[in-house]
């Protein structure tokens, strides 16, 4: 199997941060091991028109702590057409690269993967979502600074909760997936969290929520994840139920989505690049995703990684529960 010479990276999908020390990471490591780079810039879009340039170590200087993408990226539905896709084939072939890296979550990957097939060219998947939910790896960049940009916003939410007495709903992004409520609930010490992968009934909640006021709590702050409803929903059910207790409600939104990247993020940036760099040495790997598993970093046949099954963490949700008493 050859070595890949030129690699083409882009960055798709919703933005994480990380996805930037992924890119730094990537460049710098191809660099040392004599591959040449090329930025893609606007994700697929970008790909399909020819938006390609070439990059080097020290175009991804000072860029390790940025959140957002330097590359830019695009949601672009033309790329599930194969006669699009064939389009970008032409632009990497016009440039002479014969490897990709995509950097996004599951719909980018799954757009990686059939982009792989039609062509045979060799390509890495790097996780890049904040939302956590692709399944074959235990995080995915972005995750960390989001559950932590949550956090600081619990944080400022319970001091003028406590002060007034109340009661707070924090929605809080990940699409269909709990992760970040469920994090971001543990370790911001909520006394309710709810997911989309748990059930609940609006009336025991409301009773957990007095039975909090009876046990002295001064404060009830209720972690949302988006993919159950939205706050205002469920404090209009929830007005229902109680009262006597003041709800207030804060969505977080796109907050969640920039910021500088945290440690873990960083570093789960640098593993991952560097290996995506690894497999082009070894040549034509087909198509790939890099993730961690138990503190691992792994690469796996992009169908498999697009086919593991979402587990939710039940476990961790009962300590939540307990914690949250
Ligand atoms: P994310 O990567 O954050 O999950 P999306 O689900 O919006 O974001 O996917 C990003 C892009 O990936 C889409 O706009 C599209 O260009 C491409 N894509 C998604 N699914 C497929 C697919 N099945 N085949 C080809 N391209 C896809």
């Amino acid at each position: 199997m050859a070595k890949v010479e030129r690699i083409g990276i882009l960055t798709s999908g919703g933005d994480a941060p990380g996805m930037n020390a992924a890119i730094r990471a990537v460049v710098r490591c191809a660099s040392v091991a004599g591959i040449e780079c090329y930025g893609i810039d606007d994700g697929y879009t970008g790909l399909i028109e020819g938006e390609v340039h070439k990059i080097d170590s020290r175009f991804v200087s000072d860029i390790i702590q940025k959140g957002g993408t330097i590359l830019r990226t695009s949601r672009c539905p033309q790329f599930l057409e194969y006669e699009y896709r064939q389009k970008g084939y032409e632009v990497l072939q016009a440039y002479g690269i014969d490897g990709l890296v995509v950097i996004g979550g599951g719909g980018s990957l799954a757009g990686m993967n059939e982009f792989s097939k039609d062509f045979g060219i060799p390509c890495v998947g790097i996780p890049g979502t904040i939302d956590n939910d692709l399944a074959y790896t235990d995080f995915t960049l972005g995750f960390d600074t989001a559950v932590n940009t949550v956090l600081s916003a619990i944080n400022n939410v319970r001091d003028t909760m406590t002060a007034h007495n109340r009661a707070c709903i924090i929605e809080v992004m990940g699409r269909h997936c709990g992760d970040i409520a469920l994090y971001s609930g543990i370790s911001g010490g909520a006394e309710i969290i709810l997911v989309p992968e748990i059930p609940f009934n609006v009336k025991d909640l409301a009773k957990t929520i007095k039975l909090d006021r009876i046990k002295g709590k001064k404060s009830v702050i209720i972690i949302l994840a988006e993919g159950v409803c939205s706050c205002s929903e469920l404090k209009e059910q929830l007005l229902a139920e109680i009262e006597e207790i003041s709800i207030r409600t804060v969505k977080l939104g796109y907050i969640q989505r920039g910021g500088t990247p945290t440690m873990c993020d960083r570093m789960l940036a640098a593993r991952c690049g560097a290996r995506a760099v690894e497999l082009f040495i070894k040549g034509n790997i087909g198509g790939r995703a890099v993730g961690i598993k138990n503190n691992k970093i792994i690469d796996v046949d992009i169908d498999e990684a697009l086919n593991t099954e979402s587990c939710f963490d039940k476990e961790l949700y009962e300590i939540g529960k307990i914690l949250g008493k």
